[in-house]
């Protein structure tokens, strides 16, 4: 049987970092299975001089890595304040940059800054999303960057309808639209215990047979108009590797990595709307900074896994190499 053995980059020499930034706690939303503190507005998120200042002081340090990844999350990103400024300067400075949204903004909100961001993650939360408006947006991003459409699929009867409803809507769309698509189960990743648990046995054959797809090949990666796009790989034991699939690993319980050797913080920093800065989602080993920090070092060690579950697509997508016991029991 072939085995799970690395999460690495397409191109695994090359040094990737990624920096996950849920600048606020707003949202204009309030999802049943979303934890309050990621959506309750307590976190307004950093003014401008504190993100310069702390941005800074990261791509002085991130000079030697081939690609430099900054991507935001929330809450909801795009209201946070500086939240245009910010991109347009990180584009200047040439970082690669993502955004995950739930998509509500107005398609107007868009103009000049959706081409100046490499991905854009547009989650479907079927309990407040309007279908109409989710369909004209993808609409309008999909020639301007690459987007990701991901479906929520709760498992409560209604909502699982109505995103349901959506993926049929998506799939008879016209194949000249250029977008990927997968579904989503809900697990722990929003705050709250692991919901697969809740699911009927036909709600999960659904799970399992949707697979992502493209419509086609995203026009908004083509080379002519968008930078090199953040990609990683599932590599197996028998030498083969395929693009991460994340909701099938979780699906398929598969997401689970402790005692690997793993690049949170030497590779990856997740900051929180306070400032505190973490080695990823998942928080291994705690706080290791925050932005109005003096003098803020990266991590230059890797991590033993020690967590159960990695439950974030972010935190599953930092690269990781299975280590062999007697390798990891001397740290
Ligand atoms: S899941 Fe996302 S869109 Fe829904 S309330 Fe939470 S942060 Fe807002
Ligand atoms: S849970 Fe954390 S330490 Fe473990 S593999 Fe995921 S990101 Fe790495």
């Amino acid at each position: 049987m072939s085995l799970l053995t690395a999460i690495q980059p397409a191109i695994p020499e090359e040094r990737q970092i990624h920096l996950c930034w849920m600048v606020s706690n707003l949202c204009d939303f309030k999802c049943s299975y979303c934890a309050p503190s990621n959506h309750n507005g307590t976190v307004r998120g950093p003014n401008l001089e504190a993100t310069y200042k702390f941005l800074d002081q990261f791509l002085e340090q991130t000079k030697k890595f081939n690609l430099v990844h900054v991507s935001f999350t929330g809450g909801e990103p795009t209201l946070w304040r500086p939240f245009k400024e910010v991109v347009q300067n990180l584009e200047s400075r040439g970082v690669e940059i993502g955004l995950t949204t739930n998509g509500q903004r107005n398609i107007n909100f868009w103009d000049g800054i959706a081409e100046k961001i490499n991905w854009i993650c547009l989650s479907f939360h079927t309990e407040s999303a309007d279908p109409d408006h989710f369909i004209k947006l993808i609409s309008a991003l999909e020639t301007k960057t690459s987007v990701n459409v991901r479906v929520m699929m709760p498992p409560d009867a209604t909502l699982w309808s109505r995103g349901y409803n959506l993926w049929k809507r998506l799939q008879q769309l016209d194949s000249s639209w250029g977008f990927f698509m997968e579904m989503v189960a809900l697990e722990d990743e929003f705050g709250k215990p692991s919901m697969l648990r809740l699911y009927s046995t036909e709600q999960l054959a659904i799970l399992k047979s949707e697979r992502p797809r493209h419509s086609k090949v995203p026009q908004g990666v083509s080379p002519q108009n968008r930078k090199q796009v953040w990609t990683t790989r599932e590599f197996y034991s028998d030498g083969t590797s395929q693009i991460l699939n994340q909701p099938q690993l979780v699906l398929n319980n598969a997401n689970k990595f402790r005692h690997w050797k793993c690049n949170a913080g030497t590779e990856s920093i997740y900051i929180e709307g306070d400032g505190k800065i973490y080695k990823a989602g998942c928080k291994v080993d705690g706080v290791i900074g925050s932005i109005d920090q003096e003098n803020f070092r990266l991590p230059v060690k890797q991590v033993i896994c020690p967590k159960e579950s990695c439950f974030c697509g972010t935190d599953i997508a930092i690269k990781k190499e299975f280590a062999e016991k007697k390798r990891w029991k001397f740290f």
